[in-house]
């Protein structure tokens, strides 16, 4: 069967007002984005307090559903067959071979629901289910009319032309992007930070990211996968740009001059200072990282204490009360966990300690930091110069 449209549901309940249009607006936009990348010509149209896909010409269903299926807001959507408005008769006939296509030997309790947006209409919406309601009972004999708690709700919407549809797939959910201000992902190749920047894209928020890799000590093919995972993320987010920030001669001079059992807490936060000055330059209003509390040492109480010391930003944190399990199911379900999990070397465990504080002391570890006072802001300076900005999606 060929859908000529999709209506599109997203919570209302929480965009009253104002709001709404920032909120209706933003989604119409992305929807309009995530369909630029479908084979077809697709319109997107706010009407009548409802949002529409309208598909004029030959498209490639399968590929619209996907793309629909990534933009944030979209609680669920429905195909929708569009008919003309020839009066009731041929209505009835258009819905009976409508359910003949969609649910073929159709014998569930149904009820008809139909919305008159056409105030034109010579009869009422109940008089309209009422006939064509009818109508299904007569061409599907084992189906039964159950208005109370109906197995299949077939929809009606009256407009200059008729819309039927009645099958609902699911969205994400979450808010549209751009809705929510900009932030900065720490994003490693591992499995849980391209998870935090899916989360709170899925707010609203735009992100940018950054990545600190380690040459000679991590391959091009290690920062290969993280780009690789970061066009997975943006599929959902939009465009990100990816700071890939050179790392080893710091990771180096910590090694030099700090203790090992510190090396991994002093590099995050070195880290962290990075990231924020990237945020600032990007009008970024937070970092987020992919952090779990107990998950590793670097991530006890202490040691995101430890890490949190150098942020003046809100640090967003999305996954830190899941299990590595819960992560692992949203990584798979985003396609992010097949490339998460190539076996490429990351940069901070080259320079891991065997045995890392795991109940790091602030001020110890302020006082560690002390030792790089001779060369740290130089190596600091050439980073953030080198940086090299690459944008995806
Ligand atoms: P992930 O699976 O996201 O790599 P992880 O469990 O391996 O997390 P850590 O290596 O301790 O945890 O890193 C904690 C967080 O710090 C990561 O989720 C990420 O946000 C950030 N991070 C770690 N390494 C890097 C890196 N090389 N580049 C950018 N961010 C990083
Ligand atoms: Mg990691």
């Amino acid at each position: 069967m060929v859908y000529h449209a999709f209506l599109i549901k997203y919570a209302e309940i929480a965009i009253k007002g104002k709001n709404r249009y920032l909120f209706e607006d933003a989604l119409v936009k992305q929807m309009r984005l995530a369909l630029s990348k479908v084979s077809g010509e697709f319109e997107v149209k706010k009407e009548q307090g409802r949002v529409y896909v309208f598909c004029p010409e030959e498209y490639d269903y399968d590929e619209a559903v996907e793309a629909l299926k990534t933009v944030f807001g979209i609680v669920e959507f429905c195909p929708v067959v569009i008919c003309e408005d020839q009066g009731i008769e041929q209505t009835q006939k258009d819905v009976v071979e409508y359910i003949r296509a969609a649910h073929p030997g159709f014998d569930k309790t149904f009820k008809v629901y139909t919305r008159r947006a056409n105030k034109h209409y010579p009869m009422t919406s109940m008089e309209v289910s009422a006939e064509v309601g009818h109508a299904i009972l007569e061409a599907f004999p084992d189906c039964r009319v159950d208005v109370h708690e109906p197995e299949q709700v077939i929809s009606l919407e009256i407009r200059e032309k008729i819309y039927i549809y009645s099958q609902s797939i699911k969205g994400p959910g979450g808010m549209p992007i751009g809705t929510n201000g900009r932030a900065m992902l720490l994003l490693s190749g591992g499995i849980d930070s391209p998870v935090a920047g899916y989360m709170i894209a899925k707010r609203g928020v735009s992100i940018d990211a950054v990545y600190f890799h380690a040459p000679p000590y991590t391959s091009e093919r290690a920062k290969q996968k993280v780009v690789d995972l970061a066009k997975q993320v943006a599929v959902y987010s939009g465009p990100i740009r990816l700071h890939v920030v050179n790392f080893t001669d710091i990771q180096l001079y910590i090694y030099d001059q700090c203790p090992h059992d510190e090396l991994t807490i002093i590099m995050r936060r070195y880290m962290m200072r990075i990231a924020e000055h990237f945020a600032k330059e990007n009008r970024c209003l937070g970092l987020v990282t992919g952090e779990s509390i107990g998950q590793v040492a670097s991530q006890t109480m202490q040691s995101l204490m430890a890490t949190n010391d150098v942020c003046t930003m809100p640090v967003y944190r999305p996954v830190i009360g899941f299990d590595k399990q819960e992560i692992v199911e949203i990584a798979r379900r985003i396609g992010t966990f097949e490339t998460s999990i190539l076996p490429y070397e990351d940069c901070c465990t080259i320079f891991v300690a065997k045995h890392p504080v795991t109940k790091p002391v602030v001020n110890v570890i302020r006082a560690s930091e002390r030792k790089l006072e001779e060369k740290i802001d130089e190596l600091m300076e050439t980073a953030l110069r080198t940086t090299e900005v690459i944008t995806i999606g």
